[in-house]
């Protein structure tokens, strides 16, 4: 079956979190399973590799015919198709007064190109390609819509004038039951409402959003849209993440083989400047009030005592990175942060760690863990969304309820004090599998395919 992917962003080829790592890993799944799958992204300036113009598309924008060049690449039998647009040629990914504009002409011109090569099933992903099943359902297109939310927090809201002088939708689809959300746009919930499937990327995210403490103000709509909502757990991509096999690493390593583990630990503390005896706890994270980092900051005084060292890396709210990079200065032997995106520096981290803290406030699925488990950093999570689903507490990992610098102290003061090397092995030894994520999208898409 035709399958048309439309994201924001897709690993190797262009990634800010773990939005890239789902769409650069299922899609290549659901090909094995059989299916003809296109994934169309922007075609943004700084791409890690260059496509090749494969075509372009029509669409309208403001009553006008707009063109937009398609180029391609292919990777394990998926092509990604990348659409040219002006609004792309730019340093960064987002953060451009204009995103909601920008993102708004990309999921037009990709909703044509995905019609235009005949996809059965559309599934859009986050806000940035929310519009698709909204121009699916108010333009009756002849395919089906399938929406991701890998993350409610983020929007996409914008005032209405410029919303339908822009893409020429009815006012009808306004309103209370549409896109109206406290006078504005809001993207995201025309999605909820329009597509005909909902998905979480984890089961238990699935429920956390129908409460007004995870809703983000849309659980009243989740709540009305329950009976086409789904949780699906992602995977992890094993071949990529893999100790054993990963050319960042100072030493390989396997779960039957993990004591070149601590060459790993050595050779990161030493590049950092940090002490290398005791317990090594790692931060891989971007900085947003989401991931709970205000939380460690809180806990620094009492985490950084002789027997733990920490180190951060991480990039985004500069009150976070200041605050870190204070916390640092003052403890050089003991805190060690980096500011920025470092794929290198993350797997080194993952490798050198003995256990990775993740306090975030809510967590759609999360990555991090699971990456963590396969390198034998033992997880250290509050209990919500992917993190509840995917740790074992006490087995694989160590979860706490209480939102707190409390909490997250009593979790790392258990990881402390426990069998560590069984709970390094029974983690390492955890399989997040893409291949049941792709299985059950394949469902998914055979129950609504035209
Ligand atoms: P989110 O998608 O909310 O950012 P996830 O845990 O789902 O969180 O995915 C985060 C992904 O991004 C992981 O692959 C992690 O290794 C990577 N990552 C996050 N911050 C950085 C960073 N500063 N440098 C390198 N990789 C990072």
């Amino acid at each position: 079956m035709k399958i048309a992917w439309i994201a924001s962003e897709a690993f190797p080829f262009v990634k800010v979190g773990g939005l890239a790592d789902v769409v650069g890993s299922l899609p290549l799944e659901l090909a094995r399973l059989g299916h003809q799958v296109r994934v169309f992204l922007p075609w943004y300036a700084r791409l890690s590799q260059q496509p090749t113009p494969i075509g372009e598309v029509h669409f309208q924008f403001r009553g006008q015919e707009q063109r937009a060049g398609l180029a391609g690449l292919e990777r394990e039998g998926v092509e990604f198709v990348f659409v040219g647009l002006s609004d792309f040629d730019r340093a960064r990914i987002y953060g451009y007064p204009d995103d909601l504009r920008r993102f708004v002409r990309f999921a037009q011109a990709a909703t044509a190109a995905a019609l235009a090569w005949g996809a059965r099933v559309v599934h859009a992903h986050d806000w940035q390609a929310a519009l698709a099943p909204v121009l699916i359902a108010a333009g009756s297109l002849p395919v089906a819509s399938v929406f991701t939310i890998h993350n409610l927090a983020y929007q996409g809201r914008w005032n209405p004038e410029d919303f339908f002088s822009w893409t020429g939708l009815p006012r009808s689809i306004y309103g209370l039951s549409g896109l109206e959300f406290f006078g504005d746009i809001n993207l995201l919930k025309g999605a909820l409402v329009f597509a005909e499937r909902l998905t979480t990327v984890s089961p238990r995210y699935a429920l956390e959003i129908q409460t007004p403490a995870f809703g983000e103000g849309l659980d009243g709509v989740l709540r009305a849209q329950a009976g086409k909502l789904s949780g699906i757990l992602n995977g992890l991509d094993y071949a990529y993440w893999d100790p054993a096999n990963d050319p960042h690493l100072e030493a390989a390593y396997t779960i039957d083989q993990p004591e070149n583990k601590h060459l790993n630990k050595r050779k990161l503390t030493r590049e950092l400047g940090l002490a290398e005896e005791g317990v090594l706890i790692g931060v891989v994270s971007r900085l947003a009030e989401q991931k709970g980092l205000d939380l460690l900051l809180a806990a620094l005084p009492n985490l950084l005592s002789d027997g733990v060292a920490l180190v951060v890396l991480g990039s985004g709210d500069p009150a976070l990175e200041a605050a870190f990079s204070r916390a640092a200065g003052g403890a050089p032997r003991r805190l060690a942060f980096r500011s920025g995106y470092n794929e290198r520096l993350a797997h080194c981290i993952y490798a050198a760690a003995d256990a990775l803290l993740i306090p975030s406030r809510f967590e759609p699925c999360g990555l991090t863990q699971m990456i963590g488990m396969r390198y034998g950093a033992v997880p250290l999570a509050h209990a919500v969304g992917g993190l509840a689903d995917t740790i074992e507490d006490g087995r694989t990992g160590f979860l706490f309820e209480q939102l707190h610098p409390e909490g997250l102290l009593a979790a790392v003061f258990r990881f402390l004090h426990t069998q560590r090397p069984e709970i390094i092995r029974r983690a390492m030894q955890v399989r997040f599998d893409w291949v049941q994520a792709a299985v059950a999208y394949d469902k998914l898409y055979q129950e609504v395919k035209r």
